[in-house]
């Protein structure tokens, strides 16, 4: 059985991180659609799982990579997202490249040049 499960799986991508997501997603959706009847949440929970064992199946694993490799950037950008420091620091973007920009709070007008280009402008912090 071991055997057969392990050629059934040679060459095939198997679980990573946005798996893992899609089985929780599922599992969550599931539980509220059981909860509160919602079609809209079952319709979820099996488009989750099915999009999750696809995966876990699928033979075309450099795309399944890329795919792993752009849902743990957009994690990280999300979390860097939540992490900023809101009460000392505002955040800008600069007007040329759209980087943004950290800067002291409470400083009031004050020039802010961009360490990425070096455009220049002017900002209330
Ligand atoms: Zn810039």
């Amino acid at each position: 059985m071991l055997e057969w499960i392990s050629r059934f799986m040679s060459g095939r991508y198997g679980f990573d991180r946005l798996g893992q997501a899609l089985a929780i997603l599922s599992a969550i959706c599931m539980i509220f659609a059981g909860l509160f009847g919602s079609k809209v949440m079952t319709a979820i929970a099996y488009i989750a799982a099915i999009w999750c064992i696809y995966r876990i199946l699928s033979k075309k694993i450099v795309y399944r990579v890329n795919e792993n490799r752009k849902f743990n950037e957009l994690c990280a950008k999300t979390s860097a997202f939540m992490k900023r420091d809101r009460k000392t620091y505002r955040y800008f973007r600069c007007t040329r490249c759209k980087k943004t920009i950290k800067v002291p709070k409470g400083r009031g007008k004050i020039m802010i040049v961009c360490p990425h280009c070096r455009n220049e402008f002017i900002k209330k912090t």
